[in-house]
C-alpha cells in the first residue's frame, strides 16, 4: 500500500446487496507523516484503537453487507463525534473530535494542540468523506430495500477507570435510547446475545451510541441504526502489543455472528 500523504485513503470499503450497512469508525492505525511529527510517544502505539475489528468480522461477506472501515487512526480526527465536536454524554468526560490525550489522559502532541485551522483540515480530509459515503450507502440500501440496518461497530478495553467504573459488560448495544432504531429491532439482536451466557450484554448501558447512531438512526425514515461497544477482553490482550486472540475471538465470533444475523432477519 501507498503510505504517502495522499496515498492512504479514509476508509476501505465493500458494498453489498443486503439490508445491513456496517460502520467502523475507529479501526483505523494508520497517521499521515504531518500529524504522526506532531504526536507525542505515546501515540505510537495506537492505544486507543477499536483493535482487529476487520479481522473479528471475517464472517462479514456471507452477510452481503456493506462496510466502511476507516484507515486512519481516530488520532487524526474521531469519525465517530459531530463536526461541532459537542459532547455526546453531558457532563461526563469523553475525547473529543480531535483527541488531545488518550483515554489514560496522556497528552497527545508533543507541543500545541491542533488550532481550529487544522480541525477544519482534518474534517475535509478525513471525516467529510467517510460521512459522505456511509450517508450515500445508506440511501442506496434503503432505496433498495425499504429499510436499512446501520451497524456501527466498536471495541474498548475492557476496563478505563476515565469513562467508566470497573468493568465493562462484554457486549454493549446502544441505540441512544431506543431513538436509534426500532425497539423490537434492538430486543431481538439483545436476545441473540443473551442466549450466550458466557457473555455479558447490555442495551443503552455507559455506551448508548455515539454520534453514528444518533445522527443517522431514523426509525420512522428506515434507517435503523445500532452500536455495539464490545470489551476487547473477549477477543485480544489489551496490554501492547495489542495481539489479536484466535482462542477467544472462535468463542465470540460465533455470538457476533449471530447478533448481526438475527438484525438482518429483522429487517428483511
Ligand atoms: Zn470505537
Amino acid at each position: 500500500m501507498i503510505v504517502s500523504e495522499h496515498g492512504t485513503p479514509p476508509y476501505l470499503f465493500r458494498r453489498g446487496t443486503s439490508a445491513l450497512v456496517v460502520s467502523m469508525p475507529h479501526a483505523g492505525t494508520y497517521v499521515a507523516p504531518s500529524i504522526g511529527r506532531t504526536l507525542a510517544d505515546v501515540a505510537a502505539q495506537r492505544p486507543d484503537t477499536d483493535w482487529h475489528l476487520a479481522q473479528l468480522h471475517d464472517f462479514i461477506q456471507s452477510l452481503d453487507a456493506t462496510v466502511l472501515v476507516a484507515m486512519h487512526s481516530r488520532y487524526a480526527i474521531d469519525l465517530n463525534r459531530p463536526p461541532d465536536d459537542a459532547n455526546l454524554y453531558p457532563g461526563q468526560d469523553t475525547t473529543g473530535l480531535v483527541p488531545v490525550d488518550t483515554f489514560d489522559r496522556r497528552k497527545l502532541y508533543r507541543a500545541g494542540n491542533p488550532g481550529p485551522a487544522e480541525v477544519q483540515r482534518r474534517v475535509e480530509r478525513y471525516w467529510q468523506p467517510y460521512h459522505r459515503r456511509l450517508a450515500r450507502e445508506i440511501e442506496r440500501v434503503k432505496s433498495e430495500h425499504g429499510r436499512v440496518v446501520l451497524w456501527d461497530a466498536h471495541s474498548i478495553r475492557s476496563v478505563v477507570p476515565r469513562f467508566f467504573e470497573g468493568r465493562l459488560a462484554d457486549l454493549n448495544l446502544g441505540n441512544a435510547d431506543g431513538r436509534a432504531c426500532d425497539p423490537g429491532l434492538a430486543e431481538a439482536v439483545l436476545g441473540a446475545a443473551r442466549r450466550h451466557r458466557e457473555f455479558t450484554s447490555v442495551l443503552n448501558g455507559r455506551f448508548k451510541g455515539g454520534y453514528i447512531t444518533r445522527h443517522y438512526g431514523k426509525p420512522s425514515a428506515g434507517v435503523h441504526a445500532l452500536q455495539l461497544e464490545m470489551s476487547e477482553a473477549t477477543y485480544m490482550d489489551e496490554e501492547p502489543p495489542f495481539a489479536f486472540r484466535d482462542d477467544l475471538a472462535a468463542r465470540v465470533r460465533p455470538v457476533l455472528h449471530e447478533m448481526m444475523e438475527t438484525a438482518l432477519s429483522w429487517a428483511k
